[in-house]
């Protein structure tokens, strides 16, 4: 278990395994804004998503 935050709602949240964030970069002239390419997302935001696709 280890703590983290959503990357949707900035929540924080418990990951059921080690989650360790990868980045691209520092962010600079980089469309991955220094943000984690490996993001991970709370209950809340996996089901809004999977409404989102079934919406559409
Ligand atoms: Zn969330
Ligand atoms: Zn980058």
């Amino acid at each position: 278990m280890a703590k983290w935050y959503c990357a949707g709602c900035d929540e924080e949240m418990e990951t059921e395994w080690d989650y360790e964030p990868k980045y691209c970069c520092n962010g600079y002239m980089c469309a991955c804004q220094a943000k984690p390419i490996n993001p991970i997302f709370c209950d809340k935001c996996v089901e809004q998503m999977k409404g989102a696709v079934s919406d559409g």
